[in-house]
């Protein structure tokens, strides 16, 4: 793996101590609004096949609901010039805890997701959001993306990077005063801190996303299939390096609430294990697997300004 030292020591220098408590009745909203979340991604109907009229550069124009994919002036991915990025002095990204979270793992149709199980016990929370340093983020959903087998790819590209097969994303919605509830952040300009991890196909099966991928990942390939299992996001990362920007989400509704943090240093996954992710089922017309239209916005053409990197 690619500097993978110590990755669990330096995410974790600013554990926060101290748990968070959470009333029951908010852990059983909170629930509620994932399941919720992940049917309206299922209702939305967009595609990622570029010839059909539910397909990316369609997407926007067929729904109400998603008119900011067309619209909207921030939207995600871009082409990041890495040599324009200002340097901030900012601290390491922390989370509160080193240990693994309970979980489900699902086939959502377009991506193979994790949603964390809620309770007090089992929350990670991100510190240190670059620009958004005092608040909180909790850790509510991982995913993969991954290009058509034609045109294996990212979403994000980094002009410094070749050879990326795919990215994760681990997406964390802030938690304050204002924004108490996730549905409450959806409608913050703040609301979501994005990480991006870019990965590389190598030979050997090795390390944390190997095992998320063999053990639960290649028990949901049809859609909608679930799994109960655990992982622990601090051991994937890299190591502290990373861009950060203001985007939107890549998938409808593309709502511009998007603080990206896109971890510069690729991590890696085995070849066994990206057979599995091109071979999960997709809700694409005629169910066709992952690999023939992959799960991957093509880049927004725009500026990206306020590019920052903090190394
Ligand atoms: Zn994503």
């Amino acid at each position: 793996m690619p500097t993978r030292t110590s990755p669990t020591r330096k995410m974790s220098s600013g554990v926060v101590n101290g748990r968070q408590t959470t009333p029951f009745t908010m852990v059983t909203t909170l629930l509620h609004l994932m399941v919720i979340l992940s049917q309206l991604l299922h209702c939305l109907g967009f595609s990622y096949d570029q010839a059909s009229n539910h397909g990316p550069s369609r997407w926007g124009s067929f729904n109400k609901m998603i008119t900011s994919c067309k619209t909207g002036s921030q939207q995600s991915p871009v082409m990041i010039t890495t040599n324009t990025a200002k340097r901030i002095p900012i601290t390491d990204l922390s989370y509160n805890r080193t240990h693994p979270i309970m979980g489900v793992f699902r086939n959502n149709g377009h991506a193979p997701q994790f949603i964390p199980d809620t309770g007090s016990n089992n929350e990670l929370i991100l510190k240190n959001v670059p620009e958004l340093v005092p608040n909180d983020f909790v850790f509510c959903d991982l995913h993969f993306h991954i290009g058509a087998s034609s045109n294996n790819g990212p979403e994000h590209i980094l002009s410094n990077h070749a050879n990326i097969s795919g990215e994760v994303h681990l997406v964390h919605w802030k938690r304050d005063g204002h924004t108490p509830t996730l549905s409450a952040a959806l409608r913050d300009p703040n609301g979501l801190a994005v990480v991006a991890l870019f990965f590389n196909v190598i030979e050997d099966c090795q390390g944390e996303t190997d095992r998320i991928i063999q053990q639960y990942v290649s028990r949901i390939k049809d859609v909608d299939e679930t799994k109960q299992g655990y992982i622990n996001p601090v051991r994937l990362y890299p190591n502290r390096r990373y861009y950060t920007y203001r985007g939107s989400l890549t998938t409808p509704p593309c709502s511009e609430i998007v603080r990206w943090i896109l971890f510069e240093t690729p991590i890696t996954i085995c070849r066994k294990s990206f057979k599995i992710l091109q071979n999960m089922e997709t809700d694409e017309e005629g169910s066709v697997a992952l690999s023939v239209f992959g799960n991957v916005r093509p880049v927004q053409r725009r500026d990206v300004t306020g590019l920052k990197k903090n190394f």
